[in-house]
């Protein structure tokens, strides 16, 4: 699904130049459950944006699902971001004044899904991710696991075969984040393709691979016993 060739990424220039990302070369099969570790500034998020087409590499090569993204349209590119992959962020970039239905429906608001549609697949999702006594509350009136159900909810409202997380858990105590995480685990026995970052080995060993990062590179790889 996935397949980085030698994948750099540099942030800035001149002096002020940060190079994110070195030489990443590695293949994400369709339905692999990967967990990407390592420490501050090692290059995970960027990474994570690359994947997500956010960011642009400045060299090597991305295909996606046997295409090179480099060669897509802007509109190609729209496509891509918005159906196929769903990003869920560590500060779940939820709309504070829009209650939690709204927010979660959003993401079709481009689409040719029919408008009771996409009320009705939102309100699917929340239920699942257990918050359908809540549709009508904001995110503010959230606790913060509960507005990380949104933002997976959201996340998953346009179907994408591929999810990606940063730090999902991060701004969660123990057991929130083994709530969150079974969640993931039902998304990967779906057949979807899981991408997380995390600081905790706790948290990584739900993936099936750990990929560690230092200074932009992956310096080692682990496979888990599920
Ligand atoms: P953390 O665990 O703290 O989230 P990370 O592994 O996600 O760290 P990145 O956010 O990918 O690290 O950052 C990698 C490097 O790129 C860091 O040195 C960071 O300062 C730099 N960087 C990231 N984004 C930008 C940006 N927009 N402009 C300049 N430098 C950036
Ligand atoms: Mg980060």
């Amino acid at each position: 699904m996935i397949k980085l060739t030698g994948v750099s990424k540099v942030y800035g220039r001149g002096q002020a130049a940060v190079q994110a990302l070195k030489d990443v070369t590695l293949e994400i099969k369709r339905n692999e459950f990967v967990a990407v570790m390592g420490p501050s500034g090692s290059g995970k998020s960027t990474f994570l944006s690359i994947l997500g087409c956010l960011e642009r590499p400045n060299g090597g090569e991305y295909c996606f699902d046997g295409r090179q993204v480099s060669s897509m349209s802007e509109d190609e590119l729209a496509v891509l971001r918005n159906r196929r992959i769903g990003f869920i962020f560590q500060t779940f970039n939820l709309l504070p004044r829009f209650n939690i239905l709204r927010n979660v429906e959003l993401p079709l608001a481009y689409t040719d899904v029919p408008r009771k549609e996409r009320r009705e697949r939102a309100a699917a999702l929340l239920t699942r991710v257990g918050l359908a006594h809540r549709l009508q509350h904001k995110p503010p009136e959230l606790s913060g696991g509960e507005q990380q159900r949104v933002a997976i909810a959201r996340a998953l409202v346009t179907n994408p075969p591929l999810i990606l997380a940063d730090e999902p858990t991060g701004n969660l105590d123990s057991r929130t984040s083994h709530e969150i995480m079974a969640i993931f685990r039902e998304l990967h026995k779906e057949g979807r393709t899981i991408i997380i970052v995390t600081h905790e080995p706790d948290i990584a060993r739900y993936a099936g691979r750990i990929l560690h990062f230092l200074d932009g590179t992956v310096v080692r790889e682990e496979v888990t016993v599920q």
